[in-house]
């Protein structure tokens, strides 16, 4: 067995997985806060709070079964052994792994999520049959994979491919990362769902609740204009990555498939007819991954 862990933007899940991708059991551990209805993460001790689930969870694991080694999916850049930057939960240069090595006695390997997500398709999902693939999360925040020649691509100093900062706006929205105008910010649900909530008068983020929300007002002028907003941003992301990696298919992982009736089709024509891509395509494959909330746990155990 194996286990795979997934530290997300919201909540920490830790699955004991077999030799054929199947999470035989989970655990998970909320990290986020309601704070008058607002999800907000308590940053105070978050790093330790995290370490200790894990440590523990392990151990319980380790009584069950034969554990063979760990992966973690971070939200953020790492190293070997250490979260180098994970801005949506503010940790930094966090020697992780030497701490649980040492704790539990085994083996823990470090990766970020949206590549775990990327391996996960590639072993187990939409992308077993590509050669060249291109993977977006977009939840709370972004992140992103390629898959080139039937590899996940790594820079080698940092692991790279950080998709969700580059600038897609001059001096736009300020970023987590200290830089403005990211693609993150313009294509993460979050900021999507706030304005929406803002506008209508919502006091809760819940995707069911914002969904009613856009399909009570398909013909409300300033709902029009948001969705087209967003469109527009996540497209010219979406294609300069085309432009770079011309992928076979393109993935969408994350909180976005609560949305796929209302948004992948309208993004899809935008990148066809939105006189956005260098080489012209008829089609494009443009879906969402097989893995839900599930593939960073399982990509983790492929590291
Ligand atoms: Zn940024």
């Amino acid at each position: 067995m194996k286990i795979g862990i997934d530290i997300g933007g919201s909540h920490v899940g830790i699955g004991l997985v077999d030799e054929f991708g199947n999470i035989q059991q989970k655990k998970e551990k909320y990290i986020v806060e309601k704070i008058e209805n607002e999800s907000q993460i308590n940053k105070q001790n978050l790093k330790e709070e995290i370490t200790q689930f894990i440590i523990q969870t392990i151990k319980e694991y380790q009584k069950m079964d034969f554990v063979e080694n760990v992966g973690i999916a971070v939200p953020g850049t790492v190293n070997q052994t250490t979260i180098i930057k994970a801005v949506n939960l503010g940790i930094e240069n966090y020697e992780i792994t030497p701490i649980i090595e040492k704790e539990t006695g085994t083996k823990v390997k470090l990766k970020n999520d949206a590549k775990c997500s990327a391996l996960a398709e590639q072993k187990y999902g939409n992308f077993s049959e590509c050669e060249n693939g291109l993977f977006l999360c977009i939840g709370t925040g972004v992140g992103g994979a390629v898959i080139y020649n039937g590899k996940v691509l790594e820079a080698k100093e940092v692991p790279g491919f950080e998709f969700s900062h580059m600038i897609i706006q001059k001096n736009g929205l300020q970023c987590n990362c200290g830089k403005r105008g990211c693609f993150e910010i313009y294509a993460s649900l979050k900021r999507f769902k706030e304005k929406i909530a803002y506008e209508f008068n919502l006091t809760t983020l819940r995707n069911e609740e914002v969904i009613k929300i856009i399909l009570n007002n398909k013909d409300d002028v300033r709902l029009k204009y948001f969705l087209n907003e967003y469109i527009e941003n996540l497209a010219i992301g979406i294609s300069n990555l085309i432009n770079i990696f011309e992928p076979e298919k393109i993935l969408i992982g994350g909180g976005f498939a609560d949305y796929k009736e209302i948004l992948l089709e309208p993004l899809k024509q935008q990148l066809l007819t939105g006189n956005l891509l260098f080489n012209k395509r008829n089609d494009i494959i443009i879906q969402l991954a097989k893995f839900k909330n599930d593939a960073g746990i399982i990509g983790a155990t492929l590291i």
